[in-house]
């Protein structure tokens, strides 16, 4: 397909677009049927309805001029206000909504780096220290922003190592951070811990509660025991919390809160000397959509404080299922011990990615983690109806990589063999080596009965990591641009 493409001659009929569209749905992934365990947060069909019927009454406002729409003011700062309840805010905390985790996390490493430019004695470039766990999303905002990301190793179990962080901190460290809980793993950091250390160097601290703001609050009133890790810490000086995930509303729809209104003062942007006029912006986008925050406004006065208890309460039902069922079948564990709704699934006897390419023949979209290779479980409502069937299916998953299995050892030694050769091949070849990732990929994400096992065995184990990056980047530069 020729990456130019012209518009069609004339309009066409609008119900011809509406089904052509549903025809494009047919490979996408089920995830009304629990079949997905990230990317989406269903909560069953009148939730989404509410956050359709809100996002639509605002499909075309903008939230980029909050004087032009005062309801769109209204209830953005009822969102952060109504957040700010949930993690312990007080009488200063302040906020906005912002189109995602990512763009909370980017926002809270860019007041760092001004607010650290305006308080610090810096004598080179801005600095953070986290743990290698928390999301890419502030490697992100290091790549954007010129702050130097240094990662720390996480203790045994998975969470922040204090001591760790606190001797990574530099004259130039201007953030710490802490994840509630970590994406990979499901844990919460030692927050009150690292928080103190951040207090004590007179630095930030940002707490990435991003999948856990709306579900943690809720678990722990159901009794559950949650470590602490909001504003209610001394030292904590930002969290972020998304409504799309488990506040259950429409997409492009995150909450960034500061401990008061002096930090939130480096988010913002002003341009007083265009032409246009003075040009103001509370976050990264300009025109900002007015559906998602119209939608988090809904769904949260929908379900209320009940409504989230009830859907927790499911969700933490089904986590201990499946919990209790992965001790039942031998090969598979739990790694760590998570305090919410996010499990990574692990195996010392089998490869991991060969279940996981089981679990895909069943039906299953998994997502594939590394150090250490695991699964990736992010538990949902959606998740209650099919969880002894997804037991079901990992137990013969497991079964049938138990079994001998000429093709699989076949793959197996093609990940070794492989291994085994870029640590001795000169780099050029092991570049036309990873050139092939994306046609790999491709025999994996078509279904065509291509397998993945064998691409992530090889990418987690290379070597060298800029040929890795480099085929994840070509890779990128291949998925978009035009499909048959
Ligand atoms: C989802 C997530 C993010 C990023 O959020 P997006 O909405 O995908 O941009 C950041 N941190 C954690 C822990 C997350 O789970």
């Amino acid at each position: 397909m020729s990456p130019v493409r012209p518009l069609p001659e004339t309009g066409r009929p609008r119900e011809q677009i509406l089904q052509e569209m549903q025809s494009f749905r047919s490979h996408d992934v089920p995830w009304k049927d629990g079949k997905v365990f990230s990317l989406v947060y269903y909560a069953g069909e009148d939730v989404l309805q509410m956050a359709k019927d809100a996002s639509m009454l605002y499909f075309s406002e903008n939230a980029l001029n909050p004087t032009a729409f005062p309801s769109l003011r209204r209830m953005e700062t009822d969102v952060v206000a109504m957040t700010a309840s949930l993690l312990g805010g007080d009488e200063d905390t302040v906020g906005n909504m912002t189109s995602g985790g990512t763009e909370s996390l980017l926002l809270a490493v860019k007041t760092a780096r001004d607010w650290g430019r305006e308080h610090r004695k810096l004598t080179g470039m801005p600095e953070m220290v986290l743990p290698e766990t928390a999301h890419p999303a502030f490697e992100k905002a290091a790549h954007y922003f010129d702050v130097k990301s240094v990662r720390v190793p996480v203790r045994e179990d998975f969470r922040a190592d204090p001591e760790a962080m606190q001797k990574a901190i530099t004259d130039n460290t201007v953030l710490m951070v802490g994840s509630a809980p970590s994406y990979p793993q499901g844990v919460v950091d030692p927050i009150p811990e690292l928080a103190a250390i951040a207090k004590d160097h007179g630095i930030l601290f940002h707490v990435d509660s991003c999948v856990g703001g709306f579900i943690l609050p809720f678990i722990k009133e159901l009794g559950y025991k949650v470590p602490e890790f909001d504003l209610r810490v001394p030292g904590v000086t930002s969290i972020s919390a998304d409504v799309h995930k488990y506040g259950y509303a429409a997409k492009g729809a995150s909450v960034i809160l500061y401990r008061n209104s002096e930090l939130r003062r480096y988010q913002f942007f002003a341009e007083i000397n265009w032409s246009g006029g003075i040009y103001a912006s509370p976050s990264l986008a300009g025109t900002r959509p007015a559906g998602p925050i119209a939608a988090a406004w809904a769904v949260m006065n929908y379900l209320g404080r009940d409504g989230y208890l009830r859907l927790a309460k499911s969700v933490m039902e089904t986590v201990e299922k499946i919990r209790a069922g992965v001790q039942l079948i031998s090969g598979v564990e739990i790694l760590g011990d998570p305090d919410a709704s996010i499990l990574a699934l692990a195996s010392k006897e089998h490869d991991i990615y060969e279940i996981a390419d089981e679990l895909e023949i069943r039906g299953w979209h998994m997502d594939r983690q590394h150090r250490p290779p695991s699964l990736h479980l992010t538990i949902t409502p959606a998740h209650a109806p099919v969880a002894i069937r997804f037991l079901e299916d990992l137990a013969e998953s497991v079964d049938a990589v138990s079994k001998p299995n000429p093709a699989r050892w076949g793959r197996a030694a093609l990940v070794k063999g492989t291994n085994a050769l870029v640590r001795v091949l000169p780099r050029p070849v092991v570049s036309k080596t990873m050139a092939l990732a994306p046609k790999l990929f491709k025999g994996s994400a078509e279904g065509g009965g291509g397998r993945a096992a064998p691409m992530y065995g090889i990418m987690g184990s290379l070597p060298n990591r800029s040929d890795v990056k480099k085929a994840v980047l070509e890779l990128l530069d291949q998925i978009f641009r035009p499909l048959e």
